[in-house]
């Protein structure tokens, strides 16, 4: 019989390219967001509480592309969105379209607990924000506006339709970081729970969502399992129902590891006709952890009953081939 190692908490403060003057913060904030899930859990705190604080605390922090600090879109907005899942009872809740909500993560566990749906964007949810007094700030922050002008002076420079921004991205990966905040954890209970948020992808056109807010896709949690939480293209991760992909990979036996290893394999052979670049976290129900990305980078950092100071890298598995 497998021996279980619990608690266990891993996060991921996105794939992309993390450029060496900025990863110093990245780092910091993931190992700060790990410590923080790591001592709700190792108090018998449950699994969707550390997910939830610990993506709170990356949204609040400004490196990363969710919360403060997220990416703009093409008209130069802001459209936040989160999603949280509970694999003890398959809960879930998500949200998208936001504006100033300081904290997404917060907002999707209202919608799964406080409500009879799974998710709720726009005004909808700014409204459910304000019934429950939800703190506000403005997510822009002068890099992203840095980034934005750079981003779109690319795009403008003769190519003025967006199917080109794959290309685009291509060329010029550093200036479209993938810098998506999730986690996965298992609690000393045995449930395990995944929380994903995001500003989206940058220079994307009002009204997308990503598949950090949609449940199989960016999240998913099954105490039948394990939880996956992605970064990266989200196009992508919708395709493959990714999250979801890498659950039914742990439960059919695949460890954590083996299950992200064989997702990316899986959009390395099947996603070819866009810009290609994912990152995944896993913590199946043994409280073994997985990390691998196709992307250069994945910043990410963890923490299990052996290792209880955050251990955190730039790097995980780096997959290229595809089976
Ligand atoms: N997956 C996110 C999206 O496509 C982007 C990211 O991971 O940074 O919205």
């Amino acid at each position: 019989m497998l021996k279980v190692q619990k608690p266990v908490i891993v996060v991921h403060g996105g794939a992309g390219t993390w450029h060496p003057e900025r990863s110093q913060p990245g780092l910091e904030g993931v190992k700060e967001a790990a410590k923080v899930g790591f001592e709700i859990l190792k108090n018998g705190g449950a699994a969707v509480d550390a997910v939830m604080e610990a993506v709170a605390v990356m949204e609040d922090e400004g490196a990363f592309n969710a919360g403060y600090g997220s990416s703009l879109n093409i008209e130069k907005g802001v459209e936040m969105e989160a999603s949280i899942m509970d694999g003890k009872t398959l809960k879930a809740g998500a949200t998208g379209l936001l504006k100033d909500i300081k904290n997404p993560v917060r907002l999707a566990r209202i919608v799964m607990e406080k409500t009879d749906h799974v998710f709720v964007v726009g005004e909808g949810a700014e409204k459910l924000a304000k019934m429950f007094n939800l703190e506000r700030r403005q997510p822009l922050t002068e890099l992203r506006l840095k980034y934005y002008e750079r981003q779109k002076k690319l795009l403008l420079e003769g190519k003025f339709e967006l199917p080109k921004l794959a290309s685009l991205v291509k060329e010029h990966q550093e200036f479209f970081e993938l810098e998506t905040v999730g986690a996965v954890a298992l609690d000393k209970n045995g449930n395990v729970a995944a929380a994903t948020s995001t500003g989206g992808f940058p220079l994307k056109i009002p009204g997308r969502i990503g598949d950090s807010p949609l449940i199989g896709c960016g999240t998913y949690a099954d105490n039948q399992s394990g939880a996956c939480s992605a970064t990266g293209v989200g196009e992508i991760a919708i395709r493959l129902v990714l999250a979801k992909t890498v659950c039914n990979l742990m439960e059919s036996g695949r460890t954590a590891q083996e299950a992200v290893e064989q997702a990316i394999k899986l959009v390395n052979k099947r996603i070819n006709d866009v810009y290609n670049s994912m990152g995944l976290i896993a913590v199946d129900i043994h409280g073994r952890i997985g990390a691998a990305h196709n992307s250069p980078n994945l910043c990410w950092a963890y923490l299990t009953p052996k290792k209880p100071e955050p251990t955190a890298s730039l790097t995980a598995k780096i997959v290229k081939e595809s089976d």
